[in-house]
């Protein structure tokens, strides 16, 4: 599955008094044979069942997993006798017992089920769509959510096969796991179309989507592709097709397994909780992660659409053919989906410079593992509400980090020989973390099964000081380590933590010899490095996880040569650890304004894009007023030059990475300098963009709309909110809809707000709260809104997935100690929003900005007034105010 795109932590529950458990055992089921029979008049469906079940042991009772499900009659076939079974529902577990009079015997029964299903509201299950005014089905099943579709054994070791019947109406059509086998007209004027038995799968993996759906068709490696669609949307499948081709190619290569089914179909559907969800053979995304314009489609959104593709895709053997045997090492699935990702990316579009997104995310999950409030990858969990908090940033991002690094050390082929015994030795079964750092020790013969556990089994990152020593020609490296945390006072107190942490060391000036790499074992170790270099960095190829300290008055004096010994990748990383070394206290935060600066010209625009964001946060949470004037004067003096030599309009000659770059400089200017011509270049820009999207570079055109609208007037958005009842591409859409929220003025913020409870708002777009209540200047008013209206948010939003999290999202950026107060009270009266690691996550990152402000604001101040007027790179601005 992959999260919502828009939400930067786990999207979870509104905790409700449902607490699924796990199932007892007893049976275990081998085959499905399930009907559908879709009502959309009385948003139902009438539910038709067969499981052949195995019984360990003789027993009067078989219990499963349902919920929300109106049963007709049950009856169980043993021993060549049919009985009909008393049903005992738990609606609290989400199960149903099943009794009979006479015991069945050990061996196999199979149980025959007819029930009622609702066509719900609330995204899960098989639930009810709608686009046009007419209404779709279609599923959602993980983490917990077959149950509410139809009976079942519904946790992931329960693997069985799947005959799925869909009786559809005419004019309909379905799309299932597999491949039609047939078609027939009836019952009455409806028509039944039989699917072929799925490979052996879990539960959760179940898909079906019913509705005029409009497909696209081609063919890879003998697979055929289907994207597909509401009717009026078939011109933007073309990219997804084409990124799947190579994709789909470049994994069944990979992974020395071929993709086992016949067809592979991918759906965007109008209404979806996550990003998109790997159902073996029926993948399903929401319309931006899978739909493309290619005539006006932003680098970014093009990358987005391929990542996420490459994820579900990946998943077809890192979730579907191996699958996590519980939700306590879903990281298997969706940490192994993550690392996977770029790999096709990279082969099939080397322009787009994925390396740097690898490091980029590596530094994100850096961060958010930096709290004292984070988890181990491996987390024990029961009840629905904790596995759906498990689908984090830990399990996604710091998981493919440490993969990453492993990747790096064991060397790209050993590490997948080891992926592939680990996929071999457990196909159409499951697997734990230990199965996985045994297969991948034995293939290497490397120690991975000591490195990852100490990864894997414990919470937070490890922080490695680095001293060094020459002596005889030779440098004397001595490395420590502790745990890493994100303030001054935790990470001073931090001890007694360890990890084998492999580490990859370069020296830049002076040098002899090549990189070299060693595992640090214990607290403190010595190691012995070639050659005397002026300047040692300590994370070579920038795939490390973990956080380092360094001599930043030998990199000083390296000058110009850092940036030549240094690659792009290790910059990014320095950079990032630079302000890493800024929020535990060890740097100040002019430092990192000056080491980003530094780096500035670096290839690609990922450098960038951290430095800005954090700028961006800077203007926003830590500047005083009074330096605002100088903070944003000394950003005009070190960007305007660069922005001047990319030109404020697209050339033909520009790679993916200059449209980048330009529409990041375009964005820092006008929205955190508020450079006047940066914000005169924006409306310029959008009025053209809004008359001919084609005519303006899609990237530049993402900044620009967003400078306008947080510069703009009632009248621009009137103009943005008119836009949105035309037909456009699922990027453009969601870019006028998320600018409606950065408007000035509490005047457009309070029409914001009140649209998102109308229909106009669909319920999984209720994220763009939280858009609102990180613009400090509808901060106040969105919060206010936010508590005011708790039910009907909630409700609106909290099916599924998303209720919580759109609160949770909304709170996280608050850095003020009245806000935190009022935060504390709202959880207090609210104590099952999230769960309660969540709800002490955001008190957390909201104590953390007070303190960073307190900590870094003086010297803020010093630091600027120190380089007022003055600018590394200072040259004459073309035409700046
Ligand atoms: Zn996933």
């Amino acid at each position: 599955m992959k999260k919502t795109l828009l939400l930067a932590t786990a999207c979870l529950l509104l905790g409700t008094a449902a607490s699924a458990q796990r199932l007892a055992g007893g049976a275990a089921p081998d085959h499905y044979a399930l009907t559908f029979a879709i009502n959309f008049p009385s948003n139902s469906f009438e539910g038709d069942e067969t499981i052949d079940v195995r019984l360990a042991k003789p027993s009067t009772t078989i219990t499963l997993n349902a919920v929300e499900i109106d049963f007709h009659e049950v009856s169980i076939t043993a021993a060549g006798l049919t009985q009909t079974a008393k049903v005992t529902l738990d609606d609290k577990r989400e199960m149903a017992t099943f009794a009979v009079e006479e015991p069945l015997p050990e061996g196999p029964a199979s149980l025959h089920i007819k029930y009622t299903g609702h066509l719900n509201d609330k995204l899960r299950g098989l639930y009810l769509s709608t686009y046009n005014g007419r209404k779709y089905a279609v599923t959602q099943m993980e983490a917990t959510d077959a149950r509410v579709a139809f009976p079942s054994f519904d946790e992931p070791a329960y693997k069985a096969t799947f005959d799925i019947t869909a009786i559809v109406d005419k004019g309909d059509t379905a799309i299932s796991n597999t491949e039609i086998i047939s078609d027939r007209p009836g019952p009455g004027s409806q028509h039944t179309i039989k699917f072929a038995t799925s490979p052996k799968m879990s539960s959760y993996l179940v898909a079906l989507v019913v509705g005029d759906w409009q497909c696209a068709h081609d063919t890879v490696d003998g697979v055929k592709l289907g994207v597909c669609t509401v009717p009026g949307k078939e011109n933007l499948t073309r990219f997804a097709l084409e990124a799947t081709k190579a994709i789909l190619h470049y994994y069944n290569d990979y992974y020395g397994i071929k993709y086992p089914l016949p067809k592979l179909d991918q759906i965007a559907v109008p209404d979806f909780q996550p990003g998109a969800m790997e159902n073996w053979g029926a993948i399903i995304y929401r319309e931006n992660a899978l739909l493309i314009d290619d005539k006006t489609a932003s680098v970014g959104a093009r990358k987005n659409v391929t990542g996420v593709i490459a994820h579900e895709v990946a998943h077809q053997w890192f979730g579907n053919l191996v699958t996590a045997q519980w939700w306590d090492d879903i990281w298997l699935n969706e940490g192994f989906a993550t690392w996977m990702t770029p790999h096709p990316m990279e082969a099939w579009k080397p322009d787009w410079l994925v390396d740097q997104d690898v490091v980029n995310d590596i530094r994100g999950a850096l961060s958010g593992d930096g709290v004292q409030n984070t988890r181990s990858i491996h987390q024990d969990v029961e009840t629905r509400t904790e596995i759906q908090s498990v689908f984090d940033g830990i399990a996604y991002g710091k998981t493919a980090a440490v993969l990453h690094m492993l990747e790096s050390y064991l060397g790209p082929e050993v590490f997948r020989a080891g992926v592939n015994l680990y996929l071999k030795e457990h196909a159409y079964g499951n697997a734990t973390a230990t199965d996985f750092w045994d297969a991948m020790a034995r293939s290497s013969r490397k120690p991975v099964d000591k490195i990852m556990p100490t990864f894997v089994m414990q919470p937070g990152e490890p922080y490695v000081r680095v001293s060094t020593r020459c002596a005889d020609g030779d440098t004397g490296l001595t490395l420590a380590q502790k745990r890493y945390f994100n303030t001054p006072e935790a990470f001073q107190q931090s001890a007694g933590q360890q990890w084998q942490v492999p580490i990859c060391v370069k020296g830049i000036g002076n040098a002899k010899g090549a990189p070299e790499c060693v595992l640090l074992t214990d607290a403190q170790q010595e190691f012995k490095v070639k050659g005397c270099p002026n300047f040692l960095f300590p994370n070579q190829g920038a795939m490390g996880y973990y956080r380092y300290d360094y001599d930043p008055a030998a990199l000083h004096a390296l000058g110009a040569a850092a940036e030549q010994g240094l690659s792009p990748v290790e910059r990014i990383s320095l950079v990032g650890n630079e302000w890493a070394l800024m929020r535990a206290g060890l740097h100040g935060i002019g430092d990192y304004l000056a080491l980003g600066e530094q780096f500035k010209n670096t290839p690609g625009y990922i450098l960038l894009d951290n430095y800005f964001d954090h700028l961006e946060f800077i203007g926003r949470d830590l500047v005083a007023t009074s330096d605002r004037p100088a903070f944003q004067s000394w950003l005009r003096r070190a960007f305007s030059p660069l922005m001047a030599q990319l030109g404020y309009s697209g050339r033909p000659s520009d790679t993916p990475s200059d449209k980048q770059k330009r529409a990041e400089l375009l964005y820092v200017l006008g929205n955190v300098a508020d450079d006047s011509q940066a914000i005169q270049e924006s409306r310029t820009i959008v009025q053209q963009y809004m008359k001919d999207p084609s005519s303006v570079d899609g990237t530049l055109a993402r900044s620009a709309i967003h400078v306008a609208a947080r510069h703009g007037d009632t009248a621009l958005y009137t103009q943005y909110k008119a836009q949105l009842q035309k037909p456009l591409s699922p990027e453009a859409y969601y870019l006028y809809f998320y600018s409606l929220a950065d408007f000035p003025g509490t005047e457009l913020a309070q029409q914001t707000l009140d649209w998102t409870l109308s229909p106009g708002v669909r319920n999984q777009d209720m994220f763009i709260l939280g858009t609102l209540t990180q613009n400090p200047d509808t901060r106040a008013l969105a919060w206010d809104f936010l508590r005011s209206h708790y039910d009907a948010i909630g409700n609106k939003a909290g099916g599924g997935l998303g209720g919580a999290g759109v609160f949770l999202d909304s709170m996280d950026s608050f850095c003020d100690e009245k806000s935190k107060v009022e935060v504390e009270e709202f959880f207090q009266q609210h104590p099952t929003l999230g769960t309660p690691r969540n709800q002490k996550g955001v008190i957390e990152s909201i104590s953390g900005c007070i303190a960073l402000r307190q900590q870094q604001q003086p010297k803020l101040s010093a630091w600027l007034q120190k380089n007022e007027g003055t600018s590394k790179t200072a040259a004459p601005t073309a035409g700046k105010p």
